[in-house]
């Protein structure tokens, strides 16, 4: 059977030995799951324990909150696809390290280039400051759009922040409310489909790319 690009980039990670987490205990490569011809892609930090036993991005606790945020927005796991920006998961669940950023990067935006989504919500700080390569806070960044060269960025606070601290629940909240209606805005109303058709992700209809709002950036 013939693999698509994107499950053949799959295929070439299983085994990767490319930095140190894969001798810190990691189970396997989380590499990502979902619909490869989404218009929206998530993009979280790690896999954690949860993930790493499962094998798929967001299945623990963050993984039901991110799963009841993405309904109030009006989407499913099926129509969206979910990465993380290192794909093994860091022992106790640290924060991942520069080298291991740098050397997992270029397979997230493999992904990227494969799966051509028109959004990347990005979860957090890590995911947030690895796509849009600044050293920028998620406070200060969340809840708006970003035109890149190739998709809109919309950063969003991590669903684990709010677990752990819940006072930031409202806030991720109504950060999903704003999403729900950046993708009102430009989602083409759906086709009528058969009932034996696959779950599609929304058509989004992002025109021209606007520069990047770099007086954010200060
Ligand atoms: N947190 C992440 O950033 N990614 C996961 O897959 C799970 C929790």
């Amino acid at each position: 059977m013939t693999l698509t690009p994107l499950e053949e980039l799959a295929k070439s990670l299983v085994n990767c030995e490319r930095c140190k987490l894969a001798k810190l205990g990691r189970s396997q490569v989380v590499f990502g799951v979902g619909n490869p011809h989404a218009s929206i892609m998530f993009v979280g930090e790690a896999p954690g324990s949860n993930e790493d036993l499962k094998g798929e991005p967001f299945v623990g606790a963050a993984g039901k909150l991110l799963n009841d945020l993405l309904a109030s927005a009006g989407l499913s796991r099926d129509q969206i696809y979910i990465a993380n920006v290192i794909k093994c998961r860091p022992p106790n669940n640290r924060d991942p390290e520069p080298d291991e950023v740098e050397t997992c990067k270029p397979f997230l935006m493999q992904q990227i280039q494969l799966i051509k989504p028109k959004l990347v919500c990005t979860l957090g700080n890590w995911a947030t400051q690895t796509l849009l390569e600044r050293k920028v806070g998620i406070t200060k960044v969340k809840a708006q759009a970003f035109y890149m060269k190739d998709f809109v960025l919309f950063p969003l606070l991590h669903p684990a922040a709010a677990l752990h601290q819940g006072n930031l629940l409202p806030t991720l909240k109504e950060d999903f409310k704003k999403l729900k209606e950046f993708l009102d805005k430009h989602t083409e109303p759906a086709e009528p489909t058969s009932a034996a058709s696959t779950p599609t992700a929304p058509v989004l209809t992002i025109e021209s790319p606007q520069p990047a709002q770099m007086d954010l950036f200060g």
